[in-house]
């Protein structure tokens, strides 16, 4: 994200501003959270309207009506959450609704609002019909939430003057806005502010045949010449995730680069993703160091989390909320009540002949 990220309209980020996941001090290429190097990039490649939003079809039908329906009325729209981990497109649909509705985005997150006051500022300046997109909406600190509430209720906030016993409030109307507020944690909501978002979107991991679309229409704008079947190689890659897609995507076009490749075609999105090391399955060194521990060190497990991060020198914290999600997920690894189990495809995967009984430790 960049400030005045659309033009003529107002943007506003704070010190802590991007989506800072849990994997922000560990910058793996498959990373699903944003890295330094990212924002300007992030912006080229962000569709603008809907209709180039790729994938989430029904996510995407309901949103339409939902800002068609607006529209109709000559309102704004009811507020916005979305929910689903980092890099599905959150912040690229808050940036969609502004400029389909054409009015103003301001975009700040939880964690840069350390203060009720800071908040009861960005409030009061807004313009009507403006877009207030708050990321990890779930970081805000309790102050803070409890004015947002009254505020997307009754459009208002109560400014407090003066301090102790002789302090007293004065209510401030604000004009109509829509807070679209993201969230890596839904979860982790109180029910009095998830009540107040009139629709809620969940974002889920995109399947390969829409990150293929995705990766060939990044390619199109990066001036990529890139076949469908090194797209194909690239969305099995990039663990449903179109920020990783696109990332892999641009460490692909500097191997062209390099190698004077007019057309990037299997081969060198092969010979790109072995140099970064990252396998058919979109695992990379920490993911085969994680499952490697488990079936060399530990016969398969199960296995603590702690004993196991020890073994490949993580804190416990990287390997639960970075690895385990997706090794997980893709069925490598089960989380059983006694630990982490090796299944037969991660035996498989690192060439190993799996035990008789490994289907029955978990
Ligand atoms: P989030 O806010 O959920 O972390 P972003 O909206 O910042 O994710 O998306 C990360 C990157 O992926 C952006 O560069 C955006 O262009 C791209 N992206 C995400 N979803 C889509 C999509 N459905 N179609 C096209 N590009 C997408």
């Amino acid at each position: 994200m960049s400030e005045n990220a659309m033009p003529g309209m107002a943007a506003q980020l704070g010190a802590n501003g991007q989506n800072a996941g849990a994997d922000d001090e560990y910058l793996r290429i498959v990373s699903a959270a944003p890295q330094n190097d990212e924002s300007v990039s992030d912006e080229e490649l962000r569709p603008e309207s809907l209709d180039s939003f790729i994938g989430q079809p029904q996510l995407k039908a309901q949103l339409q009506l939902f800002l068609d329906a607006a529209r109709k009325r000559e309102v704004p729209p009811d507020h916005i959450l979305l929910a689903g981990p980092p890099g599905l497109g959150k912040t690229t649909l808050a940036m969609i609704v502004s400029h389909e509705l054409e009015v103003p985005i301001r975009i700040t997150s939880g964690p840069a609002i350390q203060h009720a006051g800071d908040l009861a500022s960005i409030l009061s300046s807004l313009e009507e019909g403006e877009v207030l997109f708050l990321d990890e909406i779930h970081r805000l600190p309790r102050a803070a939430e409890e004015l947002l509430y009254i505020a997307m209720e009754d459009f208002r906030v109560d400014v407090v003057v003066g301090k102790g016993p002789g302090a007293s409030s004065i209510p401030l109307t604000l004009p109509r806005f829509t807070v679209i507020g993201a969230t890596t944690r839904e979860g982790m909501l109180p029910s009095p502010l998830r009540a107040r978002f009139g629709f809620t979107a969940h974002l889920d991991f995109y399947p390969p045949s829409e990150l293929q679309r995705l990766v060939m229409r990044s390619a199109q704008v990066l001036g990529v010449n890139l076949e469908e079947s090194a797209a194909r190689q690239l969305s099995l890659r990039s663990r449903g995730t179109p920020r990783i897609a696109n990332r892999l995507l641009r460490r692909v076009r500097d191997w062209a680069i390099v190698h004077d490749l007019d057309t990037v075609d299997v081969g060198a999105v092969e010979d790109a993703l072995e140099l970064y090391q990252i396998d058919k399955e979109g695992l990379d060194r920490l993911d085969i160091a994680v499952l490697r521990a488990v079936v060399e060190s530990f016969g398969g497990g199960p296995v603590g989390l702690n004993n196991l991060s020890a073994m490949v020198g993580e804190e416990s914290e990287t390997v639960e909320t970075v690895c385990e999600p997706y090794l997980v997920r893709e069925g490598f690894l089960v989380r059983t009540p006694k630990g982490r189990v090796a299944t037969q495809k991660a035996w498989e995967h690192l060439g190993k002949l799996p035990p008789k009984d490994v289907n029955s430790l978990f």
